[in-house]
């Protein structure tokens, strides 16, 4: 981490201590200055069919058997019927662009990848979707045309996700 770090005022940095003081308490404070990591597991096993499927390019989403609702991304406990009955339902993926934003200041978890947009979709299913909307020129991006949510891989981590593309014509 570089000298500059704006969260270090000068006087820590001349004594070489990250010490800071608590504003309300003024006890001292160790602020650390590095750039944490972060490797995590989540428990999936209920939506794990979800994964298999997307393995084999198909996308599911799961629909309440008691009230027909459909959810995605796939959530087991129907929050409306507070049930656990479902049934998963491939995704057509066919949709339109409701809305989309273009992230050029992004988390820093995803600060290695190249400007990207974030796009909200409707499915023909009725489902609304959020996913990232990969395009080769934004200037061809409007509202309402038809995309096509479809499985690929990201770079660098190779990971499966789902993601928006243009349908084509
Ligand atoms: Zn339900």
């Amino acid at each position: 981490m570089s000298a500059e770090n704006k969260d270090v005022d000068k006087e820590t940095l001349r004594k070489k201590l990250p010490i800071t003081y608590d504003k309300k308490t003024q006890l001292p404070l160790w602020r650390d200055v590095r750039t944490l990591t972060l490797n995590y597991t989540i428990s999936v096993g209920k939506i794990f069919p979800f994964f298999e499927k997307l393995a084999e390019g198909k996308i599911l989403a799961i629909k309440c058997k008691h009230c027909g609702e459909l959810y995605f991304p796939p959530q087991v406990d129907c929050p409306k019927c507070r049930k656990s009955e479902v049934d998963w339902i491939e995704l057509s993926g066919e949709g339109e662009l409701e809305t989309y934003t273009l992230i050029k200041i992004k988390p820093q978890s995803f600060s290695h990848y190249d400007d990207y947009v974030i796009a909200i979709g409707r499915l023909k299913e009725g489902v609304r979707v959020l996913a990232w909307l990969r395009v080769d020129d934004i200037s061809k991006i409007h509202i309402g045309m038809k995309i096509k949510l479809v499985v690929s891989e990201r770079l660098p981590e190779s990971y499966l996700v789902y993601e928006f593309v243009p349908a084509e014509e």
